[in-house]
């Protein structure tokens, strides 16, 4: 059960109450004024979001946001940071009719939560990966095929077992 944000959606009709929690962000493509060209991806680190060139254009990315999974979209880092972003690139129109929004799936000691489920034969979890999923999700998946299958895990997975969130 690999449900990202939504894992408690399953995990809660199953009895499991896991702490997940999510940290939004938002994404927006713009044109570019005429003869500006972005050829790489640049991060203001201080100010806190990323442009990367696109077929649609320019991505401007946010920072994270604490908010509901489910409620309704508030972009006002995006607002904030496209300002900012104004002055240091010609950015020109926007592209999306709204900013697109995603969730970031978190657990309070930012680590995943991959292993057997405690309660169901048969059911493994892997989810909560955080900021990082794109980024580790080959490495679980080969991590829990193994231990689907009894082999030796490339990494040792107890670290993330599910039971240290359930009482
Ligand atoms: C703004 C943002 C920036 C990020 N930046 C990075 C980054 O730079 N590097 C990085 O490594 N990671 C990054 N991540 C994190 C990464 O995207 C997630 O950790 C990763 O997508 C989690 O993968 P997953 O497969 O566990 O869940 P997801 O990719 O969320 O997939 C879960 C899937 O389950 C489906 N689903 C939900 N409910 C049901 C249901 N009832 N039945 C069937 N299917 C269902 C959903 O539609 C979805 O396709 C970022 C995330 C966000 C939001």
């Amino acid at each position: 059960m690999a449900l990202g944000p939504w894992a408690d959606t399953v995990t809660r009709k199953l009895g499991y109450h896991f702490p997940l929690a999510v940290k939004r962000g938002y994404h927006m493509h713009y044109g570019m004024q005429e003869g500006a060209q972005l050829n790489n991806w640049v991060l203001d680190a201080e100010r806190g979001y990323f442009l990367a060139p696109m077929l649609r254009g320019v991505r401007l990315t946010t920072g994270a946001e604490f908010a509901w999974r489910d409620a309704p979209k508030t972009p006002v880092q995006l607002t904030r940071a496209e300002r900012v972003a104004r002055e240091f690139f010609p950015l020109a129109e926007r592209r999306d009719e709204e900013p697109w929004m995603g969730a970031r799936p978190c657990t309070p000691d930012m680590m995943p939560v991959i292993g057997k489920a405690p309660r169901h034969e048969g059911l493994w979890l892997a989810f909560g990966h955080a900021h990082h999923g794109m980024t580790l999700g080959p490495v679980t998946g080969r991590a829990l095929a193994e231990a689907m299958t009894g082999e030796k895990t490339v990494i040792d997975i107890a670290p993330y077992r599910p039971e240290r969130f359930l009482v």
